[in-house]
């Protein structure tokens, strides 16, 4: 049987289906290309990108599985897909550690005022006065989805001797028990918390569930931290209760548009940012690489 590897994956994972399968690179093909080329394979390969369209899907005479090395299915036409009986699959797991470390990293630059810190060095200004911060250890974490990555911020938060609350639509009372989670509501994580952090899936239900009104329960010393998809949060009622000290401070991987180069956000300095880099870790990539290859081979 033939794959086609129509995206960077990592070398680990690519020698994995090559110990299977008649393998073929070509990385980020047009689409005429790919609709040219998918005739003869049996598996395809991707990432985020490229788009694996309708017309791709049709072409793909032998096609029996669609691989994305990673999480998001937005670029792929599920339903088309579904119609021809070619299985989607993923590898979600890859990336949650990563995730998770990506979570203290941010909390932590905001709580410690690091990226001020350095900023402010680099600009040959010495304002040590001015860089109080504030402690981890025996503050309140509340896990807003408390799946595969929340369950990993909940390990690396007891190892900050954290207590740690969550909200979710699903109760899992073993993985709560394993890290000593209790579940409580929305309400009560938000109000109680003195780091929030979101792990939801972008649907029409989380959709800017965090805005003005869960802006006014949070404490005024809260820590937001979003590594989840932009779009949870209302970015507006988010500007407005930063600027008016509503709460500490909030820390954004994600963002509702991508890049957010024109976000009136990035002119406030209670807020640390980084570019979607929750998995972008050579480990997350290649365990990425690896479980897509072993994806592939169940379906093949
Ligand atoms: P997961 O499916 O394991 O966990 C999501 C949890 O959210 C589940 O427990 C689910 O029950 C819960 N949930 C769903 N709807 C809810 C609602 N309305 N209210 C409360 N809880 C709800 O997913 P995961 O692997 O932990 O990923 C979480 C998020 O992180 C996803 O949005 C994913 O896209 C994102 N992510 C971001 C990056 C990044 O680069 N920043 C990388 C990987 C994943």
């Amino acid at each position: 049987m033939k794959v086609l590897v129509a995206a960077r994956i990592s070398e680990e994972g690519i020698k994995k289906l090559k110990e299977r399968y008649e393998v073929e690179i070509i990385y980020n093909p047009e689409e005429s290309e790919l609709v040219e080329k998918i005739k003869d394979f049996d598996g395809l390969v991707v990432r985020s990108k490229p788009k694996v369209t309708k017309k791709v899907i049709e072409a793909g005479k032998n096609l029996k599985v669609i691989g994305r090395a990673g999480v998001g299915l937005d670029n792929i036409d599920l339903e088309a897909a579904k119609e021809r009986g070619i299985k989607v699959v993923n590898s979600p797991k890859a990336s949650s550690e990563s995730v998770a470390e990506l979570v203290f990293a941010l909390a932590l630059a905001l709580a410690r005022k690091i990226t001020k810190a350095d900023t402010a060095l680099r600009n040959k200004k010495w304002i040590k006065k001015e860089l109080m911060g504030i402690e981890l250890s025996g503050k309140t974490v509340g896990i807003i989805g408390y799946g595969r990555i929340g369950a990993h911020v909940a390990k690396i938060a007891s190892g900050f001797g954290m207590k740690c609350i969550a909200y979710d639509v699903i109760i899992n009372e073993e993985l709560a028990k394993k890290y000593g989670v209790i579940y409580k509501s929305l309400e009560e994580v938000l109000k109680e918390s003195d780091i929030i952090t979101l792990h939801v899936p972008l649907i029409p239900q989380t959709k800017h569930m965090i805005g003005k009104e869960q802006f006014k329960i949070m404490k005024n010393t809260a820590i937001l931290v979003n590594a989840s998809r932009g779009g949870t949060i209302d970015e507006e009622a988010l500007y407005d209760a930063l600027k008016n000290n509503e709460i500490y401070g909030a820390c954004l991987d994600v963002f509702e548009n991508e890049p957010p180069l024109d976000s009136p956000l990035l002119k406030l300095d209670n807020i640390v940012f980084t570019q979607h880099l929750g998995a972008s870790t050579k480990e997350a990539q290649r365990k990425a690489g690896i479980m897509i290859a072993e994806e592939i081979m169940k379906i093949l």
